[in-house]
């Protein structure tokens, strides 16, 4: 169901933030790209420029990493008690609250998503995950160690471990959870005493500009935390091939993320973290209760517009029950209410982009001529602005691009199997490994299907389940570490073995 193109207004402060002038956060002060160059920023639901922004290239990431350098070794950040870093996550977390209608106004204009949503999942995720890290900042601890050393008979030693800091890292995020993707990264650098650049993505850089606003009001120290807005090629390029970059992390697709470890490779093998795409199947057992497991099916596509890396884009289904099942999921689908992300009733707004359409009608058209049929959907929606119908895919076969490839759009292929022992080979028939998904009754199934399943998050009776506290990221070409949870803060720091001779 296609709602009316026009929307409200934003509120007026969200207006004059979108009308200042952008510049690069770095070393604590907003300003030009050393080119002068700007690039225009859009809002998907019609094209409209909303904001100009700094365009940065290689000399700003070489500002911002000498900024990032010396806040890292000197001045009050690496003088910071452990209580008194966790003060100040804490504190950007109190602001981005204050703010949340302000910021859900950003991410809908900016990224397309329906504003009602980003006021109640991005931003009070974003600001859980501050809050959950600024816990951790006093809880890193070493270990003491008890060793034996053969060859010094009769020596006594006393050894013991600390992490330490990694040091400067740059982190380069995609445009689906704009907010939500720099809190995962800023949150566990900022607990460890990390200093930071961050390559926001073109298509959405207005939340993490305004977010670098509330970290200078909380009171960060200089060049802690450095902005660059620009492109990937060339701003994202620089940070990752750095020399003095300690570490980078990366979320974004699979072949950048390939990219990126080559220039870590062949600068300074700085260490690097990657969440990566996915092509996650979801599998409903015969004993599923459909009542449940069909809006799950739903929300596992549909949500942000299919625009998430671990989105349900398989669908497994029981011979038996795949047209109820597939009927169910294009009823709901054919009831989503699809329009600007500003206006009040939407539940689904456009693609991030014309290229991100583009990409997304491509794969329908490619999926639809090698014989695949659209229950439901199947093409863009005429107008303004980059929509995309909500699409449930049957007569797939697994070779087809559709099967194999991340639409990353609001796209389900639904496939119906005949022998459940075979699923889970067919469910790790990917070169993804993010998330999977299983409905079942029987809960000793849920637990055999998790032990089985190669992915880095399995769900079980539910999706899109994500908590600060809960490590996420992929396995095989999904990934390599976690976001969130102890796991991100583990690989923020450095293990440091010390020994004394007594
Ligand atoms: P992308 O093209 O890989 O871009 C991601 C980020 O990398 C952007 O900031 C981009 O800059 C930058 N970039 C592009 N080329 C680069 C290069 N050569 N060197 C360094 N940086 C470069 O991906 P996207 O299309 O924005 O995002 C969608 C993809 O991200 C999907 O495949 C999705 O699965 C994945 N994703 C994964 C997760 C996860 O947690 N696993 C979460 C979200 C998204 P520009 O903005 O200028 O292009
Ligand atoms: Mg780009």
């Amino acid at each position: 169901m296609l709602l009316s193109q026009a929307a409200p207004d934003c509120q007026p402060h969200t207006q004059d933030f979108l009308n200042q002038e952008h510049g690069l956060l770095i070393d604590g002060s907003w300003v030009a790209a050393v080119s002068g160059e700007k690039f225009e920023v859009k809002n998907p639901a019609n094209g409209q420029v909303i904001a100009m922004v700094a365009e940065g290239d290689q000399a700003d990431v070489d500002r911002a990493v000498a900024a990032a350098r010396k806040a890292f070794e000197g001045g009050p950040w690496p003088q910071m008690t452990a209580s008194q870093r966790g003060k100040l996550i804490w504190k950007l977390a109190d602001l981005l609250e204050e703010n949340l209608e302000e910021f859900a106004e950003l991410e809908s204009l900016d990224n397309g998503k329906p504003r009602v949503v980003a006021a109640a999942a991005d931003v009070p995720l974003a600001v859980d995950l501050f809050r959950y890290m600024a816990g951790w900042t006093t809880k890193i601890e070493g270990s003491t160690i008890p060793i034996s050393v053969p060859y010094m008979p009769g020596a006594e030693f006393h050894s013991y471990t600390h992490r330490e800091p990694v040091g400067v890292v740059g982190q380069i995020i995609p445009w689906n959870f704009p907010l939500l993707m720099a809190a995962w990264k800023l949150g566990p650098a900022l607990a460890t005493g990390c200093t930071v650049v961050l390559k926001v993505a073109e298509e959405t850089p207005m939340s993490a500009l305004r977010l670098g606003q509330l970290i200078q009001e909380a009171g960060f120290p200089n060049g802690v935390v450095n902005i660059i807005t620009g492109f990937g090629e060339t701003a994202g390029a620089a940070l990752a091939a750095h020399a003095d970059v300690d570490k980078v992390a990366f979320t974004g697709s699979t072949e950048v993320g390939k990219l990126i470890v080559k220039a870590a490779g062949e600068s300074n093998l700085k260490k690097v973290t990657l969440e990566l795409g996915g092509k996650s199947p979801n599998i409903v057992l015969p004993d599923a209760d459909l009542s449940v497991a069909i809006p799950g099916a739903a929300n596992a596509i549909f949500f942000n517009h299919g625009q998430c890396c671990c989105a349900g884009s398989r669908l497994f289904v029981h011979r038996s029950q795949f047209d109820e099942v597939v009927d169910g999921i294009a009823a709901a689908a054919s009831e989503i209410q699809v329009g600007p992300g500003m206006h009040p009733d939407s539940q689904m707004g456009p693609m991030v982009s014309q290229i991100q359409q583009d990409r997304v009608c491509g794969y329908l058209e490619s999926g639809l001529r090698e014989g695949a049929q659209a229950v439901v959907g199947g093409h863009r929606t005429e107008g303004d602005g980059f929509f995309v119908e909500p699409t449930v895919l049957v007569n797939t076969e697994s070779q087809m691009q559709v099967i194999q490839e991340e639409i990353f759009g609001p796209v389900v292929a639904a496939v119906a199997y005949e022998d459940p022992a075979d699923l889970i080979q067919s469910a790790n028939d990917s070169i993804y490994g993010l998330a999977a998904a299983v409905w079942t009754r029987d809960i000793s199934k849920g637990h055999q299907f998790a032990k089985k399943l190669r992915a880095g998050s399995v769900w079980v009776n539910c999706y899109n389940v994500f908590d600060a506290a809960l490590p996420f990221g992929g396995f095989k070409q999904s990934g390599w570490g976690r976001e969130m949870g102890r796991e991100a803060i583990d690989l923020y720091t450095e293990t440091k073995a010390v020994t004394l001779q007594l």
